[in-house]
Parts: C-alpha cells; sequence; structure tokens
C-alpha cells in the first residue's frame, strides 16, 4: 500500500501535482475534443484546494521531443481546467526556472497553477536528476495523480520522488485498488476476456494473468495468431508469426494449470477490411484462404457469455474485432453489454476497450474503467510500476 493525500496535511504546503493532461487536441482548431483526463483528475484537485495546499499541475501533452512547440502548449487545458473547478487557474510558460519560481511564489493557499508541458525539455524522458531536482525546488510535497504515465520512469514521476515526500493522488488510488485487487483477491470464478490487434503487445498480461484466473477468452486480432498456432487455416487474419510459440507456450500453461484458454468457434470474415463489404460468419475450421477474420462470431459469443455467466470478477481488454468499421463491431458491443449487465466486478482497461465502452454510454454500468492504456496492461503484466514504486508506502 502506498501512502495517497488522505495521509497528509497539505495546508500551505506547495503541492507538485504530476496529472496526466494528455488530452486529444483537434489538429485544425486545437480545440480539445475529450476532456475525461482532466475531469479524472478534479477529485485530487479540489480535493487540495479544499484544505488549503497550493497546488502546482505538471503534465505532458503530444509528443514535443524536448523542444517548445507551439501546439503542444497548456493553454487549452488550463481554460478547460477553470471552467471545470470555476475559478481561475493561473498558467507560466515553463515547468521549471526563474518565471516558473516566481508563478510559485504568488500563489496562496488554495490557488491552482499549471505548469508548461514538460517534454518541452529533454530531461523529463531522460529522467535527468538535474531537472528533476529543479521541478522538486518548487514545491515541499509531491503528489503522482498520473497513473496514465505511472509506467514511465521520468523526471516527472520517478526522479522527482527522491527529492521530496511522495504520495498517491486519488485517482492513481482508485486505479491501484481497482487493478491491484484483480491481482490480489479477486472474487471468483474469474475470467480474463482478451482481445485487439496484436499478441505482442499482450503477451506478458495475458502470461501473468494466466495464473491468476479461472478462464481466458481469446478474440479480436489476438485469436487468429491462437488460432493457427493450433494449426488453423486463418486465410490472409492479421497473424503475427513471431508471436506463434508463445501462443503455443500459453495453450501448454493452460493445460498445464487446468485453466481453459478459450478461442473463438466461429468468426465473421470479409475479402476486405473497409465498410460495406460482403460478410460471411464461419467456422473457425472453415475461414477462406482470400480472407480475414474481422469478428467473433455469434456462436462464439453465445459460448463465452456462457462462461461469463457464473464469473463474480471480469477483466476485459482489447476489442473483438474491428469495432471501428460498424460492421465489424458486434461481437464487442455485444460483449460490452453483457458486461454492464454481469452481476460482477467488471473492469475494463485498454484504449480502445474504454472507447468502446465510452461510446456506448455504458461506463456507468462497469465497475471501473482503467484510464491507464500501456500502465494498465503494464500493471497487470508486472504487478507494479515505476511511477507506484516510487511513493512512500503507507
Ligand atoms: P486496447 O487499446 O483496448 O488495448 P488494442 O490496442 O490491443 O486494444 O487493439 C485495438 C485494435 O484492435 C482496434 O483498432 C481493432 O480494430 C483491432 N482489432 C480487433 N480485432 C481485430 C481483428 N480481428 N483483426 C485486426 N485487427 C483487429
Ligand atoms: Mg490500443
Amino acid at each position: 500500500m502506498k501512502k495517497t493525500i488522505r495521509d497528509i496535511d497539505v495546508r500551505g504546503k506547495r503541492v507538485f501535482v504530476r496529472v496526466d493532461f494528455n488530452v486529444p487536441l483537434e489538429s485544425e482548431t486545437g480545440r480539445i475534443s475529450d476532456d475525461t483526463r482532466i475531469r479524472a483528475s478534479l477529485p485530487t484537485i479540489r480535493y487540495l484546494i479544499e484544505r488549503g495546499g497550493r497546488v502546482i499541475l505538471a503534465s505532458h501533452l503530444g509528443r514535443p521531443r524536448g523542444k517548445v512547440s507551439e501546439d503542444a502548449r497548456l493553454k487549452p487545458v488550463v481554460e478547460r481546467l477553470s471552467a471545470l473547478l470555476g475559478l481561475t487557474v493561473a498558467y507560466v510558460g515553463d515547468c521549471v526556472g526563474p518565471e516558473a519560481e516566481a508563478a510559485v511564489g504568488r500563489m496562496r493557499d488554495g490557488d491552482v497553477l499549471v505548469l508548461e508541458n514538460l517534454r518541452f525539455h529533454a530531461e523529463e524522458e531522460k529522467n535527468d536528476p538535474g531537472f528533476a531536482r529543479k521541478l522538486a525546488a518548487l514545491a515541499d510535497l509531491y503528489v503522482n495523480d498520473a497513473f496514465g504515465t505511472a509506467h514511465r520512469a521520468h523526471a516527472s514521476t520517478e526522479g522527482i520522488t527522491h527529492y521530496l515526500p511522495s504520495v498517491a493522488g486519488l485517482l492513481m488510488e482508485k486505479e491501484l485498488s481497482a487493478l491491484g485487487g484483480l491481482l490480489a483477491s479477486p472474487a471468483r470464478p474469474f475470467a480474463c476476456v482478451f482481445g485487439g490487434a496484436k499478441v505482442s503487445d499482450k503477451v506478458g498480461m495475458i502470461k501473468n494473468m494466466l495464473a491468476r484466473v479461472d478462464v481466458v477468452l481469446v478474440g479480436g486480432g489476438l485469436a487468429a495468431t491462437f488460432l493457427k498456432a493450433r494449426g488453423l487455416d486463418v486465410g490472409k487474419s492479421l497473424v503475427e508469426d513471431e508471436m506463434l510459440s508463445e501462443a503455443l507456450d500459453i495453450m501448454r500453461e493452460s493445460t498445464r494449470a487446468s485453466v481453459p484458454v478459450v478461442l473463438p468457434l466461429d468468426v465473421l470474415v470479409a475479402r476486405e477490411v473497409k465498410a460495406g463489404v460482403r460478410t460471411a460468419v464461419v467456422q473457425t475450421t472453415g475461414v477462406p484462404p482470400d480472407a480475414s477474420i474481422v469478428d467473433i462470431g455469434p456462436r462464439t459469443i453465445e459460448h463465452f457469455f456462457g462462461r461469463l455467466e457464473a464469473c463474480r470478477t471480469v477483466m476485459w481488454n482489447g476489442p473483438m474485432g474491428i469495432y471501428e468499421i460498424p460492421q465489424f463491431a458486434l461481437g464487442t458491443k455485444c460483449l460490452i453489454n453483457y458486461l454492464a449487465g454481469l452481476n460482477a466486478v467488471t473492469v475494463v482497461g485498454g484504449g480502445s476497450s474504454v472507447d468502446a465502452v465510452q461510446d456506448m454510454g455504458l461506463a456507468e454500468l462497469v465497475t471501473h474503467v482503467s484510464t491507464g492504456g500501456g500502465a494498465t496492461l503494464e500493471l497487470l503484466e508486472k504487478g507494479t510500476l515505476p511511477g507506484v514504486e516510487a511513493l512512500n508506502d503507507a
């Protein structure tokens, strides 16, 4: 267990809060197209304001690669944050140096200041100790609420913790308790449903979770590699040949541990991956050589639901098909609907999977929607993250 902001006194203290304000911006207007990440940081910010902390917020945005980039300034974020909080948030054009120091010096208890994009300095991603020390010099306490960046050991997520008392924010705490709960003490039976594009992104997580769950269901692009490893012909489907031996390893471990890895029975196939094409449902033993698997089929959906029905915990990562094309989205949509209605702890992680749940308006009906992306997968693979390890123990 890590210390959180609820374990410390912040009144009158300068609190450096690493947040994840890496929001998507519309390329033409520079407007924020989705402010979920800003909203996710509000509980921590409000908590600190209410208790008289001086709240210094720092984040990265986009990929400026160590140089000042006008389109990666945090100005639009500051405007949105001011509106959401209903107060004037101060903003300073650098995250270290005299200008930042002066802005912090002007703060009073309960004030909020946003520092400029951390990644305008190459030292941030290099976890440069001198840079970390400069960031730390702005504050008395450090709070990490940027769960989505906690798998990176950067100056603002790891380096800075060497110089300040360091605790978790409320979003970080929520993520760690939901995902940590899957690892530590899940209600059983416990199922993982994996899909998405690539086995290579997920193999570590699948192996770690296989040792902890009662059943694993595999759909999406991953399934083609597993089916091929079982000796089936998958036509032109996305396959990672270099992952065939990993897939076999996983299936061998599944047999050894008596934890079923359930593959699709039938799939939706198409000759081209684009909207409007003719599709067909075929058994996985009968995928035509000139077709690709684009979704799981109806028997598979029923079969998966049968496996999930008795489960008390379900973790889902990765779409069941190429859900961006509505014709290929049925498997993913049915799964989301099913999870939303299931009387179980349901956790969704991964960028695409979370988007799909939010697009359907069902985020409130699952237990936890993880904000993490890569951090979520790495936590489920390794059980810890560098930015979490670095925080003080409770
Ligand atoms: P997440 O972001 O939820 O972790 P991934 O990034 O692993 O998920 O994968 C998402 C992508 O997987 C989507 O763009 C989707 O189109 C793709 N995908 C799903 N099923 C297939 C498939 N059968 N063939 C190719 N790509 C697929
Ligand atoms: Mg993704």
